[in-house]
C-alpha cells in the first residue's frame, strides 16, 4: 500500500493567485522526492506553472487544472529542446445555458459592492469563473472584496440564487473573490472517477485543500475521498499550515 498526495494550489500551496514562497517551494520539492504528487486546482495550467514554478511542476505525476476539467501529464520522452512535453489526457467542454451570462450581469449590477472593474467572467476549460469585483481588480481591490464578502456572505447568496435557477449547473466558491460554474459533477471530485478510482483500491490517497467545507471548491473531492476507506482529506488555512502538515505522520 503506497501513498498518493493531491494538493489544491490557491490558499493551500500559495497565497491566492500568487507565486509559491521560495523557501516553501524548496522544502516542498525536497518533500516530493520519491512521492507520487498531483495538483488539483481551479486555475489554468499556464497560471499553475507560473505560481508553482517549473521545478515543482516537473516533479508532479500530473496536473488537474480548471477544477479537474482538463488533465495534463508529461510524455515519457523529452523533446529536441530538452524540455519535457506535456499532453492533455482529457478535457471537458462547458456550454453555458441560455441566459446564464445575463443572470451573471444582473448579479453584478444588483450587487451593493462599490467597486466593479469589468471582465466579470472568464471561460476556462469545462467551466466559467465569475466575480463581482472583476478580473482586472488590483490585489488591494481583491483583498477589499474578500473582506466585504466575509462580512456579507455575498458569494454564498449569489450561489443560492443561481443554483435555484440553473439546477443543471454547480456553483462553488473558489479562490478569494470568485465563483466557479460548471456542469453538475464536473467539479474536483471528477478526478477520482476519471483517474484514481483503481488506485484508491490499493493506495492511500491524501488531499490537502483550503476550501473543503460546502460550498468550497475542495468540498466535493474531500467528501468523495472521506467516503472511501483509503481516502483522507486535510483542511488548511494557508500554505504555512500545509508546510506544518508535511511534517506530520501521514506525510512522513
Ligand atoms: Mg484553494
Amino acid at each position: 500500500m503506497s501513498d498518493i498526495y493531491l494538493f489544491d494550489v490557491d490558499g493551500t500551496l500559495t497565497l491566492p493567485k500568487s507565486k509559491m514562497d521560495a523557501t516553501f517551494a524548496k522544502n516542498f520539492l525536497h518533500w516530493m522526492q520519491g512521492r507520487e504528487v498531483y495538483i488539483v486546482s481551479g486555475g489554468s495550467f499556464t497560471r499553475l506553472i507560473d505560481q508553482l514554478g517549473t521545478a515543482v511542476i516537473d516533479q508532479v505525476g500530473g496536473v488537474f487544472a480548471c477544477m479537474g476539467n482538463v488533465f495534463y501529464q508529461k510524455r515519457e520522452q523529452i523533446n529536441y529542446s530538452g524540455m519535457n512535453e506535456w499532453q492533455i489526457i482529457y478535457e471537458n467542454k462547458f456550454v453555458a445555458p441560455r441566459n446564464l451570462t445575463r443572470s451573471l450581469n444582473s448579479c453584478v449590477s444588483k450587487s451593493d459592492y462599490h467597486t466593479k472593474t469589468g471582465n466579470h467572467y472568464e471561460e476556462r476549460v469545462g467551466m466559467l469563473n465569475f466575480s463581482i469585483v472583476g478580473r482586472t481588480a488590483t490585489p488591494e481591490q481583491r483583498a477589499d472584496y474578500a473582506a466585504y464578502d466575509a462580512e456579507h456572505g455575498e458569494r454564498e447568496k449569489i450561489v443560492d440564487k443561481l443554483k435555484n435557477k440553473y439546477d443543471q449547473l454547480d456553483f462553488v466558491i473558489g479562490g478569494a473573490v470568485s465563483i466557479d460554474i460548471f456542469n453538475s459533477g464536473n467539479d474536483k471530485s471528477q478526478v477520482i472517477e476519471r483517474y484514481f478510482s483503481q488506485s484508491l483500491e490499493h493506495n492511500n490517497i491524501h488531499f490537502v485543500g483550503d476550501r473543503t467545507t460546502f460550498p468550497g471548491n475542495d468540498y466535493s473531492l474531500a467528501i468523495a475521498l472521506e467516503q472511501h476507506t483509503n481516502g483522507y482529506s486535510y483542511s488548511v488555512e494557508s500554505w504555512q499550515d500545509t508546510a506544518k502538515l508535511l511534517k506530520t505522520e501521514a506525510f512522513a
